[in-house]
């Protein structure tokens, strides 16, 4: 058996058959001009499409292609964890979109950034190209909340999984095995020296952004929800707010009772209030419920995921025994 190689280059793709031969072209000579023994691991996320064999294309003329073929659909987060698992990389991996919007021409700034006293560089976007107003300013409200929400950990501006992490961040990021995976979070929380690089994010080069904002929205109450406790305090609040004005309408009532009478008006208040306890509680009932069903997935204790198929980069394979794609 081979030496494991120094760096992985870990990329998730669904759908990506158009993209990933280019992406291919020009990740090949920016990791050569690194200069270290390298690897890629291109992980097929249940792709509709063509690109699981366009990937063992791939590996069938680089050994230094890595496939790994998950069961199904598992999602960016899941089929990046599934990579990172089966990285081999004895200094560090690479994380990188397969759509080009990362530009593989960052990679050697990032691992010269890391260099000796950073064990992560993360590529922090200077300009978004290609994404609309509402995108960006969507986007931005997310950071600012999570922010707010987040206490001790702090998530970097502008910063997607794009980055380089020395072996010991991944292995420490590979002990967080929950299922509800919000990477940013996750990267966060292990914390390690960590360094910024800035970039020029691109537009996607082919195919399409699997993101919608129904998605993005759910990635957000992802990303809360797995994160933080804070909205569960939310309800706490509202109760004690909703409690205190009740009690001051109550007073208001009595003294008002006292000094003029009963003329029993009020109905229109009262559906006011009634309602508006309803929908309190229906909302508090909501948030509990995202946490409840969070933790009843993590109960499960299923694997994150499932390999279909795994054809390690060259250490460990023999050119002609490799399986036709
Ligand atoms: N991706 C994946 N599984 C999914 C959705 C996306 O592996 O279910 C990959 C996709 O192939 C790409 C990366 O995740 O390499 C980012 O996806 P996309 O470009 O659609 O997201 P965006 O850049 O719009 O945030
Ligand atoms: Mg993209």
């Amino acid at each position: 058996m081979q030496l494991a190689p120094a760096l992985s280059v870990v990329v998730p793709c669904y759908n990506e058959q158009e993209v990933l031969p280019e992406f291919h072209d020009r990740l090949v000579p920016v990791m050569e001009a690194i200069g270290r023994s390298w690897e890629v691991v291109y992980v097929n996320d249940g792709s509709r499409d063509t690109t699981l064999s366009v990937m063992t294309g791939l590996a069938a003329a680089d050994p230094r292609v890595a496939v790994l073929n998950l069961s199904r659909n598992f999602g960016k987060e899941i089929a990046l964890t599934a990579g990172l698992d089966h990285a081999r990389g004895s200094e560090g991996v690479v994380i990188i979109d397969a759509d080009l919007q990362d530009p593989p021409e960052v990679i050697p700034e990032l691992v010269e950034a890391a260099g000796e006293g950073h064990d992560v560089a993360y590529a922090q976007r200077s300009a978004r190209h290609g994404e609309g107003l509402l995108k960006r300013a969507t986007a931005h409200a997310f950071y600012r909340v999570m922010q707010r929400l987040g206490g001790k950990v702090q998530l970097p501006q502008d910063t997607g999984d794009f980055r380089y992490m020395s072996r010991r961040a991944l292995d420490a990021l590979l002990k967080l095995r929950e299922q509800h995976r919000f990477m940013k979070g996750l990267f966060a929380w292990v914390g390690f020296p960590s360094i910024a690089v800035p970039y020029e994010r691109a537009p996607r080069a082919a195919g399409e952004s699997k993101w919608n904002y129904w998605k993005l929205w759910n990635l957000s109450l992802e990303g809360i929800t797995s994160f933080t406790v804070g909205p569960l305090k939310i309800a706490t609040y509202l109760g004690l707010a909703t409690a205190f004005f009740a009690g001051l309408y109550l007073l208001q009532l009595v003294v008002r009772t006292i000094f003029f009478g009963n003329p029993t008006a009020g109905y229109p208040s009262l559906m006011a209030v009634v309602l508006f306890l309803g929908g309190v509680q229906l909302m508090t009932l909501g948030i509990i419920g995202e946490y409840l069903g969070r933790i009843f997935n993590e109960t499960k204790g299923r694997p994150l995921y499932l390999v279909e198929r795994h054809l390690p980069s060259s250490a460990d394979r023999e050119v002609s025994r490799r399986p036709a794609a």
